[in-house]
């Protein structure tokens, strides 16, 4: 079969540092254009907007759309319009209700949409679900605390309205608290801290439950120097199990039970060509959902002005 013919949309950071390298050791992708208004990619017919783009290369088959989450929608509608798969980096969309637009469009035009949540490829992500779904969870404590002055240098979106601001991280351990555990969670409480010149949260404390007695204690922090923290340890009756550094290594009572190089983009990409190739889409919202019920029933707190 011949490849797919991919275009990117929103050439920065996690274009460079991910998906131009997982896409170039994947066989199953052709990069025939970029459209960004800065960024080029060395050797690849370049364009300032979509438009241009669609009208001048018409052999594109699908495109990855990489800017901040404010401005996709505008790009996926587009692509999807003239009919091309569309992988959305992570989060989907700056609303619920504009990702599932995009999804009835998708089914519409007959094309896959790929909502991409790339922690949930973390290397021990699927050994973690496999250890919870076998035992009886007590509670879950999830720790996401990194420094957004090393992370996040000068990103303005990310803290503007729609940048979600410390659930740009938290997000990703939302997505895999979502995959690996058995039943669905819900939101009953939380707080997020606003810095006074900022309109997104600085931090987050988030308290969910299930149906039956399982409780998760989220804490999310983008004030943190020295160690950063990306862990999910649970109480389970087999025992603590943690899954750390991100979700790249599993632990059950302190022993290292589980950790792989990392995959995360090579194996978004798998599955972006998996799903074009059986016509489906792949869209999980429960990340965002449960952040948007963060932002509805969380107190606001209001704190020190945050500064680059
Ligand atoms: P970024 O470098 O700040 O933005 C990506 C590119 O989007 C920019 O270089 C810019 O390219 C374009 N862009 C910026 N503002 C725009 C606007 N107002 N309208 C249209 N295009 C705009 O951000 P990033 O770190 O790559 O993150 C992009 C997305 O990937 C975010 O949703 C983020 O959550 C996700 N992500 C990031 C990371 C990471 O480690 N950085 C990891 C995983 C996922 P031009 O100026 O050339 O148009």
């Amino acid at each position: 079969m011949s490849p797919i013919n991919l275009a990117i949309v929103g050439v920065g950071k996690i274009v460079r540092d991910q998906h131009l390298p997982s896409i170039d050791k994947n066989a199953d992708y052709k990069l025939v254009a970029t459209a960004s208004r800065h960024g080029t990619v060395e050797g690849i017919q370049s364009f300032t907007t979509i438009e241009a783009m669609l009208e001048a290369v018409p052999e594109i088959d699908a495109v990855s759309l990489c800017m901040p989450p404010q401005y996709r929608y505008e790009a996926a509608y587009k692509a999807l319009s003239a009919g091309k798969h569309v992988f959305l980096e992570k989060p989907p969309g700056a609303t619920l209700s504009e990702v599932a637009d995009l999804e009835a469009l998708a089914a519409a035009k007959g094309v896959s949409l790929f909502a991409s949540w790339h922690s949930r490829y973390a290397a021990a992500v699927e050994a973690a679900k496999d250890f919870l779904s076998k035992t009886e969870i007590k509670k879950v404590h999830v720790i996401w605390k990194e420094d957004v002055r090393h992370w996040h240098p000068n990103q303005d979106w990310i803290w503007q309205a729609g940048g979600l601001g410390v659930f740009d991280p938290g997000i990703n351990a939302l997505s895999i608290v979502t995959h690996i555990l058995p039943r669905a969670i819900f939101l009953t409480g939380a707080t997020l801290e606003f810095p006074e010149n900022r309109d997104a949260p600085i931090a987050a404390d988030l308290h969910f439950r299930d149906a039956g007695a399982m409780t998760v204690h989220g804490e999310f922090d983008w004030r943190q120097t020295g160690k950063q923290s990306w862990d999910i340890i649970a109480e389970t009756a087999a025992g603590t199990m943690e899954l750390a550094e991100g979700g790249s290594k599993l632990s059950v009572n302190g022993e290292l039970t589980f950790s792989a190089p990392e995959e995360e983009y090579p194996s978004l990409y798998r599955r972006f060509a998996e799903i074009i190739k059986a016509g489906q889409s792949d869209v999980d919202l429960a990340p965002l959902r449960h952040v948007a019920d963060a932002f509805m029933l969380g107190k606001r707190k209001f704190v020190e002005a945050f500064h680059d």
